[in-house]
């Protein structure tokens, strides 16, 4: 990281990227670009970029690991060798296993396993530029992922963290606010159901400042979520215009 500077938030209000306390990074979401996988997405969430690939349902692989009832989920999180300022080792860290596991049970509650028993889904994720709030990006992709593999699900899981700068309770912390702030709330939510699907809190907040935040990071993935409905829209809309030319 580079020094540590010395306000996260100007006499204006203004963080160090410009952005107002309750204003998310700039977003930038694709479905479908990946023509090997059976469901793929792309998100830049800030500078962070990252791509998501979903297979299955599929026979599983090792065979012992299918469960008799429903289907396993499995979940990939890794950070390219090149996404981070430093070389990072391509072997997966302790982090990389922990955050694997922390997306895969942010997505599994709104997948319908029981619908596939005996049977795998796989989704990798590949951070390819990293600036905090990675986890989040990953869920958001790795659902539109699993959705345009068309895995029967019961709502999009859409993530997006608060935090604390300066005393004051922000919507979406870049890097340097991550790591200079005093707490982060990342929080995955499946908003139609209304249903909180993960919730992690590093550093120390108090109840207030921690409602505060819980809700304003809920609001931050409401507005995410418009963006990912239409990033699905936008991949079946092409479709639909290329079979009609093909048609002509
Ligand atoms: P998240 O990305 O979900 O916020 P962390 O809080 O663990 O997860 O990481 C915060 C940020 O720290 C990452 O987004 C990334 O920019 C940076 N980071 C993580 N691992 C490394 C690493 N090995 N080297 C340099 N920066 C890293």
């Amino acid at each position: 990281m580079s020094e540590k500077p010395e306000k996260l938030i100007n006499k204006k209000g203004l963080r160090l990227d410009g952005r107002k306390t309750d204003e998310l990074r700039p977003l930038k979401i694709e479905v479908g670009i990946l023509s090997n996988a059976d469901g793929s997405a792309y998100i830049e969430h800030g500078k962070n970029k990252i791509l998501a690939a979903a297979f299955g349902p599929r026979e599983m692989h090792p065979k012992h690991l299918s469960l008799p009832d429903r289907m396993r989920l499995r979940c990939r999180y890794h950070m390219a060798s090149f996404s981070v300022p430093e070389r990072k080792s391509p072997a997966p860290s302790r982090r990389e296993v922990e955050l694997s596991k922390v997306i895969r049970e942010a997505l599994e509650p709104s997948i319908f396993v029981e619908y596939y028993p005996r049977t795998g889904v796989d989704v990798f994720i590949e951070v390819l530029q990293a600036d905090g709030g990675t986890r989040c990006a990953s869920i958001t992709a790795a659902s539109l992922a699993l959705a345009d593999a068309g895995i029967p699900m019961r709502d999009l899981v859409v993530a997006c963290a608060a935090g604390k700068i300066e005393d004051k309770v922000v919507l979406d912390l870049f890097d340097t606010e991550d790591k200079v702030g005093s707490a982060d709330v990342p929080l995955a939510l499946m908003p139609n159901l209304n249903m909180v699907s993960l919730l992690q809190m590093d550093g120390i907040l108090t109840t207030e400042e921690f409602e505060e935040a819980v809700n304003l990071a809920i609001e931050g993935c409401r507005k995410i979520y418009e963006m990912q409905k239409e990033a699905l829209k936008t991949k079946y809309m092409l479709i639909k215009e290329q079979e009609e030319v093909e048609e002509e």
